[in-house]
């Protein structure tokens, strides 16, 4: 149940006890009444409204992700761009619920135990950083297109939950592109620049698992490349 977009974990209980079926029953031993109502629940969920569509967008360190998500949220509010949590401070500028949830590590620890999150990983060897499943079910549920700005193992673990997720691969035009932005925002001393950079190397190496990529030459081109992806037919030709 929780694979189908829009149902989560904490709907699918809400569901299943209205239903009068243990979540822990595997659809082959149903009876033939609860049978019958989950499917008629699952046909009529959507109330004639087509879901959305997921878009995980992922690509390596410095590629430019920031860059791509903050140009589509200020441009296409039509698609709903997930706010995820992260146990790191913020940095100047930044706005809690609209960048990211800043939270402590106890209230992250919360949302992992209750099930909040779509998925959550450790980035960079520092912070956690999270995906709250919620708003998303919310959102694709009344049919809007969502998309996810999260880091590589995120991005396997969300198309492993939901296995109709579009993943996006964010590709630099060079691998000397890739040097030049990384080496040049200058917020990283030489050998965090150099890890940076061993990291991106492994991370190029992950294209080939995506359903498409994007090279970002320039930021707009790139976010309407993304955002066109959304728009899509479900199945890939
Ligand atoms: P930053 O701290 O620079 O904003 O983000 C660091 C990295 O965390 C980026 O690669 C970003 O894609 C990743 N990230 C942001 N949110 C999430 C999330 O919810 N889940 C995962 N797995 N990675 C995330």
């Amino acid at each position: 149940m929780t694979s189908v977009p829009t149902l989560g974990p904490l709907r699918v209980a809400k569901v299943m006890a209205r239903l009068g079926i243990a979540e822990s029953k595997r659809t082959a031993g149903l009876g033939s009444r609860q049978r019958s109502e989950l499917w008629n629940y699952l046909l009529n969920r959507e109330g004639g409204v087509a879901p959305g569509r997921l878009v995980v967008m992922a690509g390596p360190t410095a590629v430019g992700k920031g860059s791509v998500s903050a140009c589509i949220r200020e441009n296409y509010a039509e698609i709903y761009l997930s706010v995820s949590a992260t146990t790191r401070p913020p940095r100047p500028g930044e706005i809690d619920g609209v960048h990211y949830y800043f939270v402590r590590d106890d209230e992250f620890d919360r949302m992992i135990e209750t099930r909040e999150l779509l998925e959550w990983a450790v980035v960079h060897n520092s912070f956690r950083y999270g995906t709250p499943r919620p708003p998303i079910d919310a959102a694709l549920e009344a049919g809007k297109n969502v998309l996810l700005e999260i880091d590589l193992q995120g991005a396997r673990t969300v198309k492993g939950e939901l296995p109709s997720a579009i993943l996006v691969f964010l590709l630099p035009p060079s691998w000397e592109e890739l040097v030049r932005r990384l080496t040049g925002r200058g917020t990283e001393d030489p050998a965090d620049q150099a890890r940076r950079l061993e990291t991106a190397r492994v991370e190029l190496a992950a294209q080939d698992e995506f359903d498409y990529r994007v090279v970002n030459t320039e930021v707009a081109a790139a976010a309407r490349e993304v955002v066109e992806l959304t728009a899509l037919p479900s199945h890939r030709p």
